[in-house]
């Protein structure tokens, strides 16, 4: 096996819907024919390929090099992502893939850094003037922010006065809340209704665990 230390991420630079009612093997048949056929490779370029459904397709067996970026494809393996038509540098990773790309690639990226000793995770933009693979990989690593099981508690509240406040706040926002989603629902059908009224539920109960931790806080002293 080569050695391997490094995964750069590329697009196919094809549409959104390209090939849409193919296959992701399919689809990928096709790329491994422009870059034997049309390029006169030996073999597809890229080791690993997602789909817009997210599905992972095997391209180049991992021990062999790939053919992606030029002068880095001795120890490194080459991932591309399907879409990326007319990206640019600089864009976000959401603005030309899917979030099952996404998921998809960051489950790929651990596992290979798990099975090999992995330095670096970049970008082919990183290494030409091109835009693939559409975005900035650094910053979409350094994106990777998990949303907060609830909401924030914020710790700013210093006296009692702008506490109470702060509380009575909450509390006639809770109830302007309450009114203005019973005036809407009248206006869905009754399946949405029972939707809206379970997030409805579920918003309340987090207002509710933040006053009382608002009220716990005050109680203690922490003011
Ligand atoms: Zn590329």
């Amino acid at each position: 096996m080569r050695h391997i230390d490094e995964i750069i991420i590329h697009c196919t630079a094809t549409r959104p819907d390209w090939w849409k009612s193919k296959s992701a093997a399919q689809k990928v048949r096709e790329v491994r024919r422009w870059h034997v056929d049309v390029n006169g490779w030996s073999d597809l370029g890229y080791q690993i390929l997602i789909d817009r459904s997210g599905k992972v397709i095997a391209g180049r067996p991992m021990e062999r090099a790939g053919a992606h970026t030029k002068g880095h494809n001795k120890q490194s393996i080459g991932i591309a992502l399907f879409g990326g038509h007319g990206s640019s540098a600089g864009d976000n990773f959401s603005d030309h893939f899917t979030k099952e790309q996404e998921d998809a690639l960051r489950r790929v990226l651990a596992d290979l850094q798990g099975r090999f000793p992995i330095k670096k995770i970049s970008g082919h933009n990183q290494y030409s003037t091109k835009a693939c693979p559409g975005f900035s990989v650094p910053s979409w690593l350094h994106d990777k922010t998990v949303p907060p099981m609830r909401p924030p508690v914020s710790d700013d509240v210093r006296t009692s006065r702008r506490q109470s406040s702060t509380m009575k706040a909450t509390a006639v926002t809770s109830i302007a809340g309450a009114g203005g989603v019973i005036t809407a629902l009248s206006s869905l059908d009754p399946a949405a209704q029972y939707i809206v009224l379970g997030f409805s539920a579920l918003a309340m109960v987090g207002l509710g665990w933040i006053a009382r931790e608002r009220l716990r806080k005050w109680a203690a002293g922490d003011r």
